[in-house]
């Protein structure tokens, strides 16, 4: 692909004041609650992970999984396959898992089941963007970021073939780009 720069779609500022407004909420809504576990999927929510917990005003703990996702092309198949699990006992603690993105909305959907079967305190998402016209599953996301309409979209931990994910903002890849 070329080393043509993405066109913004959602700015870095914009993101900022989004990413504190949901830790807000989020250290609002957990106050209290006892232990709280962040659930990073990786790769892609790495970033929104460190800036989102960082943020919060209330004792957290982070942990990552890792699923099977469309590898380098951006059609989705429905199959997820877990990769990594998480390493700490979860069991009693409430977990909020972390997506960079829903799509069609399979993915977190497995997540939550598979993370229920640890027996958690509680289960609740937040994902940074979702593409509500791509929803082919029902899937609430207790804390979303921002949604977007149904294109392939890079920067701020997401990818496209690998290259981008360090991008301060959400941007867009023309096809003539790739
Ligand atoms: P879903 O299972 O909801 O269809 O897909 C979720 C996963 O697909 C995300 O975690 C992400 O890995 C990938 N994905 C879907 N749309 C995009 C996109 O526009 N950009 C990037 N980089 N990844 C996407």
């Amino acid at each position: 692909m070329s080393n043509l720069t993405p066109e913004v779609l959602i700015s870095e500022d914009d993101i900022r004041k989004r990413v504190a407004e949901l830790a807000q909420q989020i250290s609002t809504d957990y106050n209290d609650s006892g232990d709280l576990v962040m659930i990073g999927v990786l790769k892609g929510s790495f970033i929104f992970l460190a800036d989102l917990s960082r943020q919060l005003k209330i004792p957290r703990t982070i942990e990552f999984i890792a699923v099977s996702s469309y590898g380098s092309g951006s059609v989705s198949s429905g199959a997820v396959r877990l990769v990594m699990d998480v390493r700490g006992n979860i069991e009693g603690k409430h977990v909020l898992i972390v997506e960079d993105i829903v799509d069609t909305g399979h993915t977190l959907k497995y997540l939550i089941g598979m993370l229920k079967s640890h027996r958690p305190a509680s289960v609740k998402t937040a994902a940074l963007v979702r593409k509500a016209e791509s929803a082919e599953v029902d899937v609430t996301i207790d804390y979303l970021g921002f949604d977007i309409g149904n294109e392939w979209v890079v920067g701020y931990g997401l990818d496209y073939a690998e290259q981008h994910r360090t991008l301060p903002y959400i941007g867009v890849v023309k096809p003539t780009d790739t």
